[in-house]
């Protein structure tokens, strides 16, 4: 907790656009300095609720707190937010620092007081001494980070971004990933990003926020969604898992193609299940290496395929009920060493920790 930030209480939020309800029902408490990411598919009201944050889309019902303040119905300029999206938005006739000062001269911010205000925040983005540029001069990657400055150069206890990466190249919006981690840890503020990017969303947040048709599926943290995911939904959505139906099998065990798993957590009650396996989660049983431990879950099939991929191989297995999974191996001679050759048997582990089974989604 921090002085620089406040922490949001969003209840019972729905948005309606005629009969389509884009948020359902969304209760989210967000804790001062978090940095929360809010993840979805496409339309899943992500943009709508950072828009009932942002005062740019008014909730048809539900209430907005930011600390002990009611903020529902206030208009934009009155809620003291930082806003980054993703086309930029910065003024192109107006030069970078220009552009950093503007929300200090829309608050009447005392002159004299800009252009270290400005100069300070341009430095936090790396862009020292870049004040008297033309916005046209730069890359893409800057601007963005003349937006960010922008954004937070008056000092606000919550910045908004909507997905302000997206934009960039794969390479750029990796870097500029951990460097916002880092800017956030020095501004103390308040952070809600939506992206669409699970792996953004991992890479940056405290806690992970998964929307779903207009309603909030699962909050938990990165690590939390991995273990836990409280629906087939999110086990799929969060990392590269292959859904399988799984059966009962007595105890802590379900049934897969005829394998039975042990799992280290509680089934769920539902009466379809499905075992989640993730991609991160698998290793190749080596002939001697590999663990021996008979407490692991062991599957066994055939190689399907072997692709290299840098650093990692990704190595399709199709097990013996038929069902197809990949894991990754690292990429060098000793990673090479385990998998067989395509076509030939393989054994895959997976830790009883590892083994999640989730309830078959109504929808
Ligand atoms: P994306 O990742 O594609 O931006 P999103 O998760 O941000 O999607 P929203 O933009 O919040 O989704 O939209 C949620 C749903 O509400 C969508 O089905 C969208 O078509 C609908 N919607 C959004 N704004 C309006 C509007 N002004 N009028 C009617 N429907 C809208």
């Amino acid at each position: 907790m921090s002085d620089g930030s406040v922490g949001v209480s969003i209840r019972n939020a729905s948005r309606r656009y005629g009969t389509f309800l884009a948020l359902d029902d969304v209760s989210l408490d967000i804790n001062p300095g978090e940095f929360v990411s809010l993840l979805g598919p496409s339309g899943s009201g992500k943009t709508t609720l950072l828009g009932v944050l942002g005062g740019f889309v008014m909730p048809s019902s539900g209430s907005i707190r930011f600390g002990a303040r009611d903020v529902t119905y206030l208009p934009p300029h009155k809620r003291d937010i930082g806003v980054v999206f993703q086309n930029y938005a910065l003024f192109p006739h107006l030069t970078v620092g220009e552009n950093v000062a503007f929300p200090l001269r829309a608050r009447h911010e005392p002159k004299s007081t800009w252009p270290e205000r400005v100069a300070r925040a341009l430095e936090m983005v790396e862009l020292g001494g870049y004040q008297d540029r033309s916005i046209a001069q730069l890359s893409g990657g800057q601007r963005q980070r003349v937006a960010l400055a922008r954004a937070f150069v008056f000092r606000p206890k919550l910045i908004l971004m909507d997905e302000p990466l997206s934009a960039l190249d794969k390479q750029l919006r990796e870097s500029m990933q951990i460097e916002l981690r880092h800017l956030h840890r020095r501004l103390e503020a308040t952070i809600v990003y939506v992206t669409h990017d699970q792996r953004e969303a991992l890479t940056m947040s405290d806690r992970i926020a998964i929307l779903r048709g207009g309603r909030l599926v699962q909050v938990d943290t990165p690590e939390g969604m991995h273990d836990r995911p409280a629906t087939a939904f999110v086990a799929s959505f969060i990392g590269e898992a292959t859904l399988l139906p799984a059966l009962r099998a007595g105890g802590d065990g379900v049934s897969v193609g005829g394998t039975t798993l042990r799992c280290a957590k509680p089934l769920p009650a539902a009466a379809r299940l499905l075992l989640a396996v993730q991609t991160e989660k698998l290793m190749v049983a080596g002939p001697a290496e590999g663990p021996q431990d008979p407490a692991l879950n062991r599957l066994s099939g055939r190689v399907a395929d072997v692709i290299y991929q840098g650093e990692s191989l990704r190595v399709f297995v199709t097990l013996d009920g038929g069902a197809r999974v990949s894991l990754r191996q690292p990429a060098h001679y000793l990673g090479r060493l385990a998998i067989p050759a395509i076509g030939d048997p393989i054994t895959v582990l997976l830790h009883p920790r590892d083994t999640i089974v989730v309830a078959e989604d109504e929808a």
